[in-house]
C-alpha cells in the first residue's frame, strides 16, 4: 500500500529535522539587534497544518520568537485594507531589488523616496505608517490585534526586550524613516513610524502561529478552521506575490527555484510558507546564511517540496 503525504510526514519529518539541525552550525545568529544574538544557534523547528486542523509539529517547535520581517506581509494586507492598492502602491514600488533588506542604496535612484517593494525595510516602513488609527498607539493595537485574529492567538504579544534593544539600536532604519520623511512618502513622523515598524517586528510567536497565519493564505483569506474570510483574496494574492519574488530577501531566486512556495523569513530565523489549498508552515532555525535567511529552515522546507513536489512552478 502506497502511504500518504500525511503519513509520511508523520513518519519522517522528527527523523528530517534532525538531519538538517546540523546545518546550523554553519549560519550564524543575526546579532546586530542585540537581544536576538542570545537565540540558540541549533535551534530547529517546524509546524504544518491542514484545513481540518490536523497538525504535525517537529523539534523545536514550541519555542518562541519574534516576528521580524515576517510581519511585513500582514502590515502590507492591513494596509490595502485601510487603503486599497493605488493609495498603498503609490508610495512604494513592487519590484525586487537584489539587494540586502536594510539596504538604504537604492532609495534615491529610480523614484527618489519610493522604496522598490513593501518587504525591504524602507518599503514596509512606509506601509506601517499608512496604518489607519489615530496615534501610534492605536495603529499599534489594530496591527496587534489583526495578527492576533489571523494567529487565533489571543494571547500574541510583544517581546519587550526585543523590542526595546531595536528601538535603541535601530539607527540605519531611523536614518531611512528620515529620509522618507524628507521625500514626503511617510503618513507619519518618523518616531511614530518607528515605534509601530519595531512593535510589530517584535511580535513573539511560535511555530504554530505563522503555521495558522500561513494557513489563511493558503486559502485565498478564509480561515478554514473558522470558515471567517479575513483577508480579500485579490489582497492575498498580492501578498504572495510579493513573498514569491521578495519573501527570502536577496535569496528569493535561489528559493523559487529550489522550494518553489511563497515564503517569507525574518531575521529571527523565523520562515512562514504554505502550500496553496493545503497547508500553513511555521519553521524556526535562528542561525542565518549568509543571505539572511535561517540555514537549516531553508534546507528543511527544500527537502519537503522536493520529496512531495510541492514547487508551484
Ligand atoms: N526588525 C528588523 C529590522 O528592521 C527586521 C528585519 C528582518 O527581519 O529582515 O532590521
Amino acid at each position: 500500500m502506497v502511504m500518504s503525504e500525511w503519513d509520511q510526514l508523520k513518519l519522517h519529518l522528527q527523523e528530517w529535522v534532525e538531519e538538517y539541525r546540523g546545518t546550523s552550525a554553519a549560519g550564524k545568529v543575526a546579532e546586530y539587534i542585540p537581544e536576538l544574538s542570545k537565540a540558540e544557534q541549533d535551534r530547529l523547528g517546524i509546524h504544518l497544518l491542514d484545513s481540518r486542523g490536523h497538525s504535525i509539529s517537529s523539534g523545536d517547535a514550541q519555542a518562541g520568537f519574534t516576528m521580524q520581517s515576517i510581519s511585513k506581509v500582514f502590515t502590507l494586507i492591513l494596509a490595502l485594507m485601510d487603503h486599497g492598492e493605488a493609495a498603498v502602491f503609490s508610495k512604494v514600488g513592487m519590484e525586487p531589488t537584489g539587494d540586502h533588506f536594510n539596504s538604504i542604496m537604492k532609495l534615491e535612484l529610480s523614484q527618489p523616496g519610493i522604496p522598490f517593494n513593501p518587504l525591504i525595510n524602507a518599503g514596509a516602513i512606509v506601509v506601517s505608517s499608512k496604518i489607519k488609527g489615530e496615534n501610534a498607539k492605536e495603529k499599534s493595537a489594530r496591527i496587534l490585534s489583526f495578527f492576533r485574529e489571523l494567529a487565533g492567538n489571543p494571547g500574541l504579544d510583544y517581546d519587550e526586550p526585543v523590542y526595546r534593544s531595536e528601538s535603541e539600536t535601530g539607527h540605519l532604519n531611523r536614518s531611512m524613516a528620515y529620509f522618507l520623511l524628507d521625500k514626503g512618502t511617510l503618513g507619519c513622523g518618523v518616531e511614530e513610524v518607528l515605534d509601530i515598524y519595531f512593535r510589530q517586528c517584535s511580535i513573539k510567536v511560535c511555530c504554530e502561529d505563522l503555521a495558522r497565519m500561513a494557513l489563511v493564505l493558503a486559502f485565498d483569506g478564509t480561515d478554514p478552521l473558522s470558515g471567517k474570510t479575513l483577508i480579500p483574496r485579490r489582497y492575498v494574492q498580492i501578498a504572495k506575490t510579493f513573498m514569491v519574488t521578495c519573501g527570502m530577501y536577496n535569496g528569493s531566486g535561489e528559493f523559487a527555484i529550489g522550494v518553489g512556495l511563497p515564503a517569507k523569513s525574518g531575521v529571527s530565523g523565523g520562515i512562514l510558507t504554505l502550500v496553496p489549498g493545503r497547508y500553513g508552515i511555521g519553521v524556526v532555525g535562528p542561525a542565518l546564511n549568509p543571505k539572511g535567511n535561517s540555514i537549516a529552515g531553508v534546507q528543511l522546507i527544500e527537502r519537503l517540496s522536493r520529496t512531495f513536489d510541492w514547487s508551484l512552478f
